[in-house]
């Protein structure tokens, strides 16, 4: 009986896998479409701004297609990169091969790969060297505090 128990719980996990990765898959082909679309408006606004013989202002004109398209870019970014996560993988930091979670070296360029925490560091430094604005020191300073906080978190967790 056991077996056959172990075998179903597996199969509902694989199956909730499945799910996820097909629905992230529809969400990443919904954003392309919709990617499609907002090129369309922009394609448009540059052809009607040319009859009128007016000269377009990327900043003033396509400013809300374009954060649209960064949003949307990131959607399917994001979602990729769960897709790997469900199927244990992760891409090189160096040449974007997908490679095993845990792997400590790109097969594919050698490159050693860091682990997430050490992302948070660069933050940190910026904060460190930057000039922060009169009146924001203290707010700087707080930042500053929580980041290395979580920094020694992480790194305590390793
Ligand atoms: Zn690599």
């Amino acid at each position: 009986m056991g077996f056959f128990s172990d075998l179903g719980k597996k199969t509902t996990e694989t199956t909730g896998k499945i799910a996820r990765e097909t629905k992230l898959k529809m969400k990443i082909n919904e954003n392309k479409g919709k990617i499609e679309d907002v090129y369309e408006e922009i394609g448009k606004k540059v052809y009607e701004k040319h009859l009128r013989e007016e000269n377009i202002d990327i900043k003033v004109d396509l400013e809300s297609e374009c954060s649209k398209l960064d949003e949307l870019s990131k959607e399917i970014e994001d979602a990729r990169l769960e897709i790997l996560k469900l199927n244990q993988k992760k891409l090189c930091s160096n040449c974007s091969a997908e490679i095993e979670d845990g792997a400590m070296f790109c097969p594919k360029c050698g490159e050693k790969q860091i682990s997430e925490p050490t992302v948070k560091e660069e933050p940190l430094e910026k904060l460190e060297n930057g000039v922060v604005a009169p009146g924001k020191e203290q707010e700087a300073e707080s930042v500053k505090e929580d980041l290395k906080e979580e920094i020694e978190q992480n790194n305590d967790k390793q």
